[in-house]
């Protein structure tokens, strides 16, 4: 595996919190060449892996988890978390991707920012095994955190780093790592409340109304109505339409931009300041009115005359067709709460 370098390679999972950040970093501090690899998901987050990879002066490989990561969450095969995290199942696909990239760059093992303890369901000793066994990886991960607690893997055994140099970190703590960033001059990382999206409630809420009614036809259609999970308010206005309101002028461009991708259908205020909204699956007169009044409830209402809204269907030759509605009544905040998805 390693023969002509004289200096080892490791790849480190990069996931912009501090974890990563500092295994990373230590393992960089060792002489060892580090290169960064973030794994984006479908569902979008926010990260920070840019700014860290900067700050820690490695280049930054980014990789989508891609279409395979939506199937994976639907059906894990070790279970979720305390919501729709699927954190064993995770991992394994993740060391999977890192793999790949470790033999693509001619890497030698692999840095991950793992604490023993840290996650109930991931983050155990017995899960750690389990995920190294599952995937293609046993004894190529390296954890610089927590790797004096447990047993030596390949870059200890090859020499590449000593265990002297491996932390003992465990437990659910910060203390040991908010210190240790200080001293290593770490300051770009995401705070530990911000993350993966799969583990916040009202995403869960929204994640299962879109496994429980899919209106993709398409995979490109079901990667973009997944990336629109986050966006907006969500609405179930019956067993066959959802709507997405967006919240912010950002999410107003963002919704624009996906329409066409996402095969849903756009409505947008036509005289009066207001959110656009994305309406999935199908429509009938009843639902075409509750769209044009929830559009209303987040409008301005124009001075003298009544909402009135635009709505562009796309037939499959990609012609847009428009109609005018108007609104005849503004939803009410019962009805709202009657519809919504998770909190929005
Ligand atoms: S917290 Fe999210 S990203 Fe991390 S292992 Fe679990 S599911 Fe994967």
């Amino acid at each position: 595996m390693l023969s002509l370098k004289t200096v080892p390679k490791a790849i480190a999972l990069i996931s912009g919190g501090l974890d990563s950040a500092l295994a990373a970093s230590l393992v960089k501090s060792w002489g060892i060449d580090v290169v960064g690899l973030h794994l984006i998901s479908p569902f979008g987050c926010t990260t920070d892996a840019e700014k860290v990879a900067k700050e820690l002066q490695i280049p930054l490989i980014i990789k989508e988890k891609g279409e395979a990561f939506i199937e994976l969450v639907e059906k894990p095969q070790y279970g979720y978390g305390s919501q729709m995290n699927p954190c064993i199942d995770c991992r394994i696909y993740m060391f999977e991707l890192a793999e790949k990239t470790r033999i693509e760059q001619k890497a030698d093992f692999i840095i991950t920012g793992e604490v023993v303890g840290q996650r109930p369901l991931s983050q155990n000793k017995n899960a750690m095994k389990l995920i190294d066994r599952k995937s293609p990886v046993e004894d190529l991960i390296l954890r610089p955190l927590s790797g004096g607690n447990i047993a030596a893997t390949l870059a200890e055994k090859k020499g590449w780093v000593k265990r002297e140099n491996l932390l003992k970190i465990s437990g659910r703590g910060r203390g040991e790592q908010i210190a240790l960033a200080k001293t290593l001059s770490l300051s770009e990382y995401s705070s530990p409340g911000g993350g993966c999206l799969l583990t916040e409630k009202a995403f869960s809420s929204r994640l299962k109304d879109f496994y429980s009614h899919p209106t993709y036809k398409t995979p490109e259609q079901k990667m973009a109505q997944a990336s629109l999970l986050r966006l907006g308010r969500h609405f179930r206005l019956s067993e066959k339409t959802k709507v997405i309101v967006a919240r912010t002028e950002a999410e107003n461009n963002e919704i624009t931009r996906l329409w066409k991708e996402s095969g849903a259908l756009f409505f947008k205020p036509a005289n009066f300041i207001g959110p656009s909204a994305l309406v999935f699956g199908s429509l009938t007169s009843e639902t075409k009115q509750q769209v044009t009044s929830l559009l209303a409830r987040y409008g301005k209402k124009p001075e003298g005359e009544s909402f009135k809204v635009e709505s562009l269907e796309m037939n499959s030759e990609n012609q847009v067709y428009p109609s005018l509605l108007i609104v005849t009544e503004p939803t009410s905040d019962d009805i709202l709460n009657q519809w919504r998805i998770g909190i929005t």
